[in-house]
């Protein structure tokens, strides 16, 4: 966390107009400045900026704030992002709760990978053309492809030249130790011998870039179609890159993934470059794995629009599928392309030009929820004895949306398509509702329980969604039992554990926390979910996350977590009492971890304090009437110390 007066000493600093003028062209209009609004589209200029008062505001589309708020919104910066981003640009030392010995040589670690990363990357592109054998091989390949220039220039590719060598031996004389040439995996050391030689040699070089343009790691292309070669040989990961947290082309595609409030999920990398030379610059990929939560999560930043386009063949189909089921749970809105056979987004692109590939795309833009009843339907078609099995599946998808008016338009198209009534549609789906919600929630009737919680971001606004249906008696299971508090951190658990707060990660906080006191769930399943994360830590693995519950085998647990996922966690009550502005979720999330363990905490030691009422009730033994006497004294005292927040010590 950044110390209270550090934030005032950075907010004071910051001069709007320096810094709104870092992006945009501004014109001196008395004491104020003006400029074309970046946040709607206008010819006359009609965003304000006013330095007396360290403010912007657009008499256009009504955006207005200050120098953080502004590069939030314009930099999709989070709000810590935001301050270093200042605190860098002027001078401001962020004493951040002074960082561990450990942690400084982790940072400095990672300040040394960074610094050969962007060696690398610089010399690489420097070879590609002004290097003879870079020349040849290199840049000829990627003419060859139908690159031009200005976009090599924009992915910033390279080529590692054939010698065994030539970048070790380069690296090295600028005084690049060895350590950080291996770290990096740009050197390989052959453990045999001890020799060591260049990962990436006779490859076209694609840099890996963070967000803020920093050189992650690289992907490496073969240029001969020998089958001995892997095709790309990627950076391994390393305290800077982790392939599970990046984008390739995220870079270079984000603001137009702004612009076009859509974000086009490639396979390949070289899809991406081709996509953007096409004009379609709003596209990524996922570094040749399968797309993961973190990876969905970085696209939310721009957009909550996701097209992804494939070829049909159906190792590609299955891969979809998947990557669409977690870009559904995490509230995303799909829509899918699908190309000709044979054909990818790079084929298509050079064989019909720029303006034939942006109008495919336009023309054959599917819902994808619509294509799969489709494909449901041909199913149909084929077996008719599997109609009910078949249109189960269509339900469970149409039942994860989130938003009711898209869901009613899904279930139209839907009945529609199989001729079934809307109305037996509309109920078997809020039926799938009600048992994902009742498995997210628990059967508890409370207020929180049934009201819908406000989605992300938009956590002040009221929600639109209305409350399921009435959920017709299940069959009472583990869940029905669940306690509010018990689920509500659990949920914490599973949708925000791996994320830091300032006193460390959630998962750390909450499982040290509450094992500590010795305190368990009665819930066997929320005991169990715990339980896995617990081992996670302890083992040091990663955390289960939606990946891992989405293909966990256990059906409970597997309907309670993704239910955790499409749900919301309801916000706390301190948040409604108070009547403020409540800040979007990353933003209260600390306070909402000490609320929810706070809350646990109280609820147990009620009910202790309840169960030891009701022995006092039936004792007759005076000595162990003392003794419960006492008992209910300590619970007592310990509910109001709870309370009155001394259980803090923890979190903060
Ligand atoms: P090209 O068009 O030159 O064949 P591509 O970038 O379209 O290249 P694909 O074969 O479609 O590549 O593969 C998709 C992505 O999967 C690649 O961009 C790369 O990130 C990853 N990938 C492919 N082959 C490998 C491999 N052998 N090892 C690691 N990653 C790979
Ligand atoms: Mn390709």
């Amino acid at each position: 966390m950044i110390p209270a007066e550090t934030v005032q000493r950075i907010r004071e600093a910051a001069r709007i107009e320096e810094v709104v003028g870092e992006f945009l062209t501004l014109k001196k209009r008395g004491g104020s400045y003006l400029a074309c609004c970046p946040f709607h589209n206008e010819k006359t200029p009609s965003f304000h900026v006013n330095p007396a008062r360290g403010i912007f505001k657009c008499f256009g589309c009504g955006e207005a704030g200050d120098s953080v708020s502004f590069l939030m919104k314009h930099e999709h910066y989070t709000y810590p992002e935001a301050l270093h981003y200042l605190a860098q640009k002027y001078h401001i030392e962020i004493e951040e709760e002074k960082p561990s010995e450990e942690e400084q040589q982790r940072q400095s670690e990672r300040d040394a990978l960074f610094h050969l990363t962007e060696f690398a990357q610089k010399y690489f592109a420097d070879v590609l053309y002004n290097d003879e054998m870079g020349r040849a091989v290199g840049l000829s390949y990627l003419h060859g492809r139908g690159l031009t220039d200005e976009v090599i220039r924009k992915f910033g590719l390279g080529f590692c030249k054939d010698e065994w060598t030539d970048f070790t031996d380069h690296a090295r004389k600028n005084g690049y130790s060895d350590d950080v040439l291996v770290k990096t995996g740009l050197t390989v050391v052959k453990e045999e011998t001890g020799r060591a030689y260049d990962r990436f040699r006779a490859r076209v070089m694609f840099p890996i870039f963070s967000i803020s343009g920093r050189v992650l790691g690289f992907s490496g292309r073969v240029l001969t179609k020998e089958k001995q070669a892997a095709k790309y040989v990627n950076s391994p990961e390393s305290e800077i890159y982790i392939k599970s947290n990046s984008l390739y082309g995220l870079y270079q595609a984000r603001q137009a993934i702004s612009r076009a409030n859509k974000c086009y999920l490639v396979e390949g990398n070289v899809d991406v470059v081709s996509m953007s030379m096409s004009g379609v610059e709003n596209t990524v990929a996922s570094c040749g794995t399968a797309l993961t939560v973190p990876q969905i999560r970085l696209i939310k930043r721009y957009t909550p629009n996701v097209t992804v386009l494939y070829d049909g063949d159906a190792a590609g189909i299955k891969a979809t599928l998947k990557a669409v089921d977690l870009l559904f749970a995490e509230g995303m809105h799909v829509r899918m392309v699908l190309f000709p056979d044979g054909e990818d987004p790079d084929s298509y692109a050079q064989k019909y030009g720029s303006e034939q590939l942006q109008q495919y795309l336009a023309e054959h833009e599917e819902n994808f929820l619509l294509y799969r009843m489709r494909l449901v339907g041909e199913g149909i078609k084929r077996d008719p004895i599997r109609k009910a099995e078949l249109e189960n599946s269509i339900i469970q998808s149409i039942a994860l949306v989130p938003d009711p008016l898209e869901r009613a338009a899904y279930i139209t198209q839907c009945a529609s398509l199989f001729a079934v009534a809307e109305q037996t549609l509309t109920t078997l789906v809020a039926k799938r509702i009600a048992q994902l919600r009742s498995a997210a929630h628990g059967n508890t009737p409370t207020p929180e329980a049934v009201t819908p919680a406000p989605a992300e971001g938009t956590a002040s606004q009221p929600s639109t969604d209305s409350p399921a249906p009435q959920p017709t008696p299940m069959t009472p299971t583990a869940s029905s039992t669940i306690s509010l508090y018990e689920r509500r951190l659990v949920t914490l658990l599973v949708r925000y554990g791996n994320e830091q707060i300032p006193s460390g990660r959630i998962a750390d906080l909450i499982v040290s926390d509450l094992k500590n006191d010795e305190l368990r769930f009665d819930s066997t399943l929320m005991q169990q979910i715990f339980d896995l994360y617990d081992q996670a830590i302890q083992k040091g693995e990663p955390l289960p996350d939606a990946n891992f519950f989405a293909r966990c085998n256990d059906v409970a647990m597997r309907n309670m977590a993704m239910g955790m996922f499409i749900e919301e966690y309801t916000i706390s009550n301190k948040w409604k009492d108070k009547h403020v502005i409540i800040p979007p979720p990353e933003q209260r999330l600390s306070q909402d971890v000490v609320e929810t363990v706070l809350s646990f905490k109280s609820n147990k030691l009620e009910q202790r304090m309840r169960s030891v009422d009701e022995k006092l009730k039936n004792c007759t033994d005076e000595e162990e009437m003392l003794l419960l006497l006492a008992e209910k004294k300590a619970l007592k005292e310990l509910h109001i110390t709870i309370n009155n927040g001394a259980l803090h010590r923890v979190i903060t």
